[in-house]
């Protein structure tokens, strides 16, 4: 895998995070139990910062996928995507993992990070 596609996925990592962390902010029961002390106009800014070094093709397909599925982007460990559990075949997997684009799950569309 190239390094300019770790480095999407990394900042990839840290939005869908940080999606996350505005969804439950916005969500007023969340407040009961500590989230009042987030600043969400600094998380936005997190959010628009981030967004802005990810290379455009990599966002525009995040956010594809991010209509359909809350978590756009999951982990995949030994060939099994973590969002469907469905697995790659060896030589698939051989082939995806040599493109330099960001591995989507031939089953549900998301978005993969291998992990070891
Ligand atoms: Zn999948």
């Amino acid at each position: 895998m190239a390094g300019n596609i770790d480095r999407a996925i990394d900042r990839l990592i840290a939005l869908q995070d940080l999606l996350q962390l505005k969804r439950d902010i916005t969500d007023h029961s969340y407040g009961e139990i500590g989230f009042e002390t987030v600043d969400p106009t600094a998380v936005d800014e997190e959010i628009e910062s981030l967004t802005a070094e990810i290379e455009p093709d990599i966002m525009r397909r995040f956010d594809t996928i991010r209509r359909k599925y809350d978590r756009p982007l999951v982990p995949m460990r030994r060939g099994v995507c973590y969002g469907c559990f469905v697995k790659f075949p060896t030589g698939r997997m051989a082939e995806l993992l040599e493109q330099d684009v960001p591995i989507l799950c031939e089953s549900c569309g998301r978005m993969l990070y291998q992990i070891p």
